[in-house]
């Protein structure tokens, strides 16, 4: 079913993009098959990208409507949502994919605003028409300092009270803000009323840096739909996810390259992200025996003799190799010397590889991305994975990989026991959902409303979303 993923591209698409292809090469095919309905939805959405996308003429009218602030229902059918960034790249990557559910379930196309810092990391999802909102978008230059929520925001309208639900006078035009840190009004987009207002809007900027996915298998407008499309309520990131993201041409090449120098000849490729989100409560020998706690008790990799040591380089094959992802070089340093220095009891030969050590996140810098695109991705192609708790750079790794991966815990201060356990969904999490009942406005345990989304195995309040049947 993958294959029909790629099928349309190959003979449409103009500019070049090898990793659709490739990709097969490299990793292995999913055995999580996209519903037929999920499929032929993707067909539509692509018909409609095609006949709505920059440049048409559906495109330019819409504009005009934009620019004039005011809804003209002759101004033809077209809706549209436009996602602006925040935050990190696994953050960026999640927020795209919910915006694209959002915009597959209320018939609207998925523009990008498209930082400097992320041109080039992905090739065009779709065929024949770009996601990329143009230049002259008329908000362009707004938007890229648009931390505020400003005019027109959805949030804003309805504290001012300027929006009646029973005799709405709505713009063409709406900011809806829904990253972390938005507040109750902002949150009122996941409520079937607003939904049933927002569907009027033309034209929906959204600024995000979260998985709202989660969220949206809570409403009843979608619920339905949403059961067609994913039977298997775990595979919703993993299936969006392979079919929006492939590298570019350039981030394809450093991939592979890298793949081929130190990971292909390994017979397994066990993938180990260190996120340290403070260096107070995570101090470095906390980390280091969590990770090697962790490995001990999942028997990950062979235990060392340190009785012994190696006199000169083995000359056996490698037979595991451990890939280690983290701005800072001292894990890998320690793990290098460990497997450097002593034999294995089992005999087998462990090497280890760290890509890049950038020490700081530089997320509007577009190598930086570039870096870490690349390793995100290599994570994906591993055979084991470790990540680190609250890190959407794991959720994206594990996704794009469909596994459920060993997740260390949280650290505050003192080890968590067990160091790591293995998630029970391979779904990202969503950090801030909404937790008030739409109908009552009462503070509610939303995890209690169908049973598909739970909480998240690293963060208490999170929700995300669970396959049932198993
Ligand atoms: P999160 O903050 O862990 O949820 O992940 P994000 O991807 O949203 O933001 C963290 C950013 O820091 C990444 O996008 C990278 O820019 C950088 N970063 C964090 N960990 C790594 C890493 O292991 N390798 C590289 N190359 N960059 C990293």
């Amino acid at each position: 079913m993958i294959l029909v993923f790629l099928r349309k591209f190959s003979d449409i698409e103009e500019e070049s993009c090898l990793s659709r292809n490739q990709s097969v090469l490299y990793r292995k095919s999913s055995p999580h098959k996209p519903s037929s309905y999920l499929v032929s939805k993707l067909r539509s959405y692509e018909e409609l990208h095609k006949r709505c996308g920059p440049r048409t003429n559906s495109y330019k009218r819409s504009l005009k409507q934009l620019k004039s602030g005011q809804i003209d229902h002759d101004s033809g059918d077209c809706k549209y949502v436009v996602w602006v960034a925040d935050c990190g790249l696994g953050n960026r990557i999640l927020s795209i994919t919910s915006a694209f559910l959002y915009a597959l379930l209320t018939d609207r196309v998925l523009l990008i605003n498209q930082e400097k810092e992320m041109v080039d990391l992905f090739c065009e999802p779709f065929p024949t028409s770009s996601w990329i909102l143009p230049e002259d978008f008329p908000f362009k230059n707004k938007m890229s300092g648009f931390y505020q929520k400003v005019g027109h925001s959805y949030g804003n309208l309805l504290k001012s009270n300027t929006i009646n639900y029973s005799t709405p006078m709505l713009p063409s035009y709406l900011y809806l803000y829904l990253s972390h840190d938005c507040d109750h009004d902002d949150q009122l987009f996941f409520c079937d009323q607003d939904q049933a207002l927002l569907s009027k809007v033309p034209w929906l900027i959204m600024r995000s840096n979260v998985n709202f996915l989660p969220s949206m298998f809570l409403m009843s407008s979608f619920d339905q739909e949403l059961d067609k499309l994913f039977p298997d309520k775990e595979t919703v990131f993993h299936h969006l996810g392979r079919y929006l993201f492939h590298p570019s041409d350039r981030v394809w090449g450093l991939i592979t390259k890298y793949y081929q120098d130190y990971l292909a000849k390994a017979e397994k490729r066990i993938g180990i992200q260190i996120r340290i989100f403070s260096a107070k409560t995570s101090p470095f020998g906390s980390v280091m025996d969590q990770i090697l706690g962790c490995i001990q008790k999942e028997k990950l990799l062979p235990e060392v003799d340190t009785e012994k040591s190696i006199a000169s380089p083995s000359k056996n094959q490698t037979s595991k190799v451990i890939l280690v992802t983290s701005l800072f070089r001292g894990y890998f340093e320690k793990l290098n010397k460990m497997y450097g220095e002593h034999p294995t009891k089992t005999g087998e030969v462990v090497a280890v590889y760290q890509p890049s050590n950038e020490r700081k996140q530089q997320s509007w810098e577009n190598s930086h991305n570039v870096q870490a695109w690349v390793e995100i991705y290599l994570l994906s192609l591993s055979d084991e994975l470790v990540t680190s708790a609250w890190s959407t750079f794991g959720y994206v790794a594990q996704g794009l990989r469909g596994m459920r991966p060993l997740i260390l815990y949280k650290i505050d201060r003192t080890i968590p026991d067990p160091p790591c356990g293995r998630g029970v969904s391979m779904e990202p999490c969503y950090h801030a959902p909404p937790i008030f009942d739409c109908k009552t406005k009462k503070t509610v345990d939303t995890t209690t409303f169908v049973p598909h989304v739970k909480h998240c195995e690293d963060i208490r309040w999170g929700i995300k979303l669970f396959n049932t049947s198993t």
